[in-house]
This record gives C-alpha cells, sequence and structure tokens, in this order.
C-alpha cells in the first residue's frame, strides 16, 4: 500500500519516533506547529473516525493520553492541543487516521479559529439535523 505512515511504521521511511505499543506510533510531525509536535498513528491502515472501528480507537487514544503526558512532562509544557483532521475538506493530507498533539504555551501566537454567531432559529435547526441523523 502506498501509504506514508504505514512505510514509516514498517521502517521504512525513517522518523523520529517517541512512542511505540502494540497498537499505535508516536513519532515527530516532520513540519511543526510547535516545538514538539507529535503524530499518533495507528498500526493498523484506517482512513479516519468513520473507519476506525470502535476497539481500535480506544487504543489510538490510550496512546494519545500518555505522549500527551510525555510531552507535558518530558517539554515541559503547560498544555496542548489535539486535532484531528477528518477528512481531506478538513486538510487531511495523509489519508490514514492520525492525531496530531501540538504543544502550547503563554505567548506562543498560535491562533486557534475565528468563532461566528448563529441567526436567530439557525441553532435549533442545525442542532435537530445533527440528531436525527446520529446512529
Ligand atoms: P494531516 O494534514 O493529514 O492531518 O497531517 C499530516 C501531517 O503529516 C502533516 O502535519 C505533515 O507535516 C506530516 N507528514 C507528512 N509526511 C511526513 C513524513 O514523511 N514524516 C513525518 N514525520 N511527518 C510527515
Ligand atoms: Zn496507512
Amino acid at each position: 500500500m502506498n501509504c506514508i505512515f504505514c512505510k514509516i511504521i514498517a521502517g521504512e521511511i525513517p522518523s523520529f519516533k517517541v512512542y511505540e505499543d502494540e497498537h499505535a506510533l508516536a513519532f515527530l510531525d516532520i513540519n511543526p506547529v510547535a516545538l514538539g509536535h507529535t503524530l499518533v498513528v495507528s498500526k493498523k491502515h484506517f482512513t479516519n473516525l468513520e473507519n476506525i472501528p470502535e476497539e481500535d480507537l480506544c487504543n489510538l487514544m490510550v496512546a494519545v493520553k500518555k505522549v500527551g503526558l510525555g510531552l507535558k512532562e518530558g517539554l515541559d509544557v503547560e498544555g496542548y492541543n489535539l486535532q484531528e483532521n477528518n477528512d481531506p475538506v478538513a486538510g487531511q493530507i495523509i489519508p490514514h487516521i492520525h492525531f496530531h498533539i501540538v504543544p502550547r504555551a503563554e505567548g506562543d501566537n498560535l491562533h486557534l479559529w475565528p468563532q461566528g454567531r448563529y441567526e436567530e432559529g439557525e441553532a435549533e435547526e442545525t442542532a435537530r439535523r445533527i440528531k436525527q441523523a446520529i446512529i
């Protein structure tokens, strides 16, 4: 399979690994948003949250939690953002499920998304549409 992350997992592409267990591998992002920006990937190839079975997702999240704590302790980081870009429209470039852990510091000048407001009735209708689609 021509997947960069599968190749990293197989050791065919080098990476700076920070954690590995039976289910997950964590390594430094090649183009970090912040020092220590780490990717935690499932060892099994799944594209995104819709494809990964619940048990595999739970195993992956256990690794995410461990690595997040490791970043805090090891890099003396106060907090981090956790992000999963789910689908190309959301910025997912590598179609192999992974979580970004981005360490944060006071005054690091990283800005999260600008927020807006709902028009009258829009929140109610939006919530209704989501609610009726959730299985
Ligand atoms: P996505 O946009 O799919 O959520 O994120 C993919 C991430 O993988 C990007 O932040 C990108 O910098 C990183 N990346 C892409 N290719 C490589 C690589 O070969 N090695 C490493 N370590 N990171 C990579
Ligand atoms: Zn893959």
